[in-house]
Parts: C-alpha cells; structure tokens; sequence
C-alpha cells in the first residue's frame, strides 16, 4: 500500500535562524498528521542542521541535487556518500530548474538517478512538460522521455526505491495548478508506463505532484488516485502553510 509523502523543496532560501523556527513549528505539529510521511529536501550548508533537528523525529531529511560521479576533480560538486553521511533519505533529480537553468539533460539525470541509489538513498525523480510542450499536446511524450531515459540506464525495478514527481514546469512558482484531473492523467500515464515493464513496482510507485501547491487546493490534488502526496516549493517555506499540506495528505 502506497503511503503518502509530502516533501519540501527549500531551493536556495533560509538562514540558520530561519531554518530554526521553520523546523521547529513544523516539528511541534508532526503528530497531526499521523502516518503521511514528511521531508525537507534543503541546501547543502544546511544538512548539519538538518541533521541535528530532525534526527529521531518521524521528519526525514534530503538534498536538492547530487552529482552523477563518485569523486574526483569536480569542483563544487556533492557525491551521493557525501549526502549519505549527512543521513539524507531523499534527493531531488531533475528539478526542472536544474534541466533549464544548469543544462541537466535526461541522461545526466538518469546518471545522477543511479548514483544516488548506489549510496543508498532514494531519488525523487522530477519530470514535467513546459506550457509551449503541453499546448503542443506533447505532455505524455515529454514525460515518457524523461522517463525513459531512467528506465533504459536503471531498469524499470529501479523505481521499486525511488520516488517520481510529476512538477510542469508551468506550474512550477507561477501560482498556477494543475487541475486534478490534470494532474491525475499524466500520474496515471507514468505509472502505467512503469507498470507496463514492472507490475508489482509501478502499483507501489510514489508519484507526486508539484506546481504551486497550497494548503487550498492540496487536499483536492491528494485525493486523487494516482497522486501520492507533493513536492512542494515556496509553501514549505511557510510553517503554517507547510503543515497545513502535511495535514491535507491525511484524508
Ligand atoms: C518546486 O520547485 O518543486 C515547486 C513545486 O515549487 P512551487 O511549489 O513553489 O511551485
């Protein structure tokens, strides 16, 4: 049985100081929403902080992005075994501000899929199509695309410890959702897609939704039946907001 997971993706914001009371509200309202898992996906600097919060608390911890190499002359670069021992769960691949503003084409994506996965730690896997794509009609194909190229370096199993986010990228800060029912048909389109080479591994997929998130529209979103919690951006920064979302995963 799939169990809901609603992550925040902080971006590039925060402070110590800041970090400190979001977490800290976030924490002393973690029994309200019983068994919906929570994660924080936060920038580097701050997985110390991270760490020493939310250790021994039912809020899992992650990273935003990771390199696909191991080690070596990358400068700047994270590896994964980096991230494993700061206890991170989760990391984001793919963020579509990854693919368009860092040039992160699918098959570094599909690199950094399984580098992650080597280290033990699960990828949240971000796929989405532009409004130019989605005008085209061209929605399933993007996402099939970007799938794909996971799917052909990692094997369709390979999502049996992953998580997929389905994030257009319109939707993405903009203010705009996707409808439920959009959203509902392209999470029905990937995990058939998955389901088609692995039964078993796409029924249990997690596939989230993320776009402009709110605590006014998720509960609608999350009680659709292919969708499985969120991926959520600038409401995670909001304690009132965020736990508002963690709540609405509870049906
Ligand atoms: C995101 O960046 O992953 C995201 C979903 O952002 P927002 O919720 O702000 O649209």
């Amino acid at each position: 049985m799939r169990g809901k997971l609603v992550a925040g993706n902080w971006k590039m914001h925060g402070s110590d100081a800041e970090n400190r009371r979001l977490l800290e509200a976030v924490l002393s309202a973690a029994e309200s929403w019983g068994d919906v898992e929570c994660a924080v996906c936060v920038p580097f600097p701050y997985l110390v902080q991270a760490c020493g919060m939310l250790r021994g608390t039912s809020i899992a911890w992650g990273a935003q992005t990771v390199s696909e190499h191991a080690k070596g002359a990358y400068t700047g670069e994270v590896s994964a075994a980096m991230l494993k021992e700061f206890d991170c769960r989760y990391v984001i691949v793919g963020h579509s501000e990854r693919r368009a503003l860092f040039g992160e084409r699918s098959d570094v994506v599909a690199q950094k899929f399984v580098a992650a996965q080597a280290s033990g730690l699960t990828p949240i896997l971000c796929i989405g199509e532009t409004l130019a794509e989605r005008d085209a009609a061209r929605t399933e194909a993007v996402v099939s695309e970007q799938l794909d190229a996971v799917i052909e370096r990692a094997g369709a199993a390979s999502f049996s410890a992953a998580v997929v986010a389905y994030e257009p990228v319109w939707a993405i800060g903009t203010g705009k959702t996707a409808t439920p029912q959009q959203a509902q048909e392209v999470h029905a389109h990937i995990r058939a897609r998955i389901e088609a080479r692995a039964a078993a591994v796409g029924r249990e997929l997690r596939i989230l939704y993320g776009g402009s998130v709110k605590a006014a529209n998720a509960a609608e979103l999350f009680a659709m039946p292919d969708i499985d919690g969120g991926l959520i951006g600038g409401a995670s920064l909001v304690a009132d907001d965020f736990v508002a979302i963690c709540r609405a995963a509870r049906g």
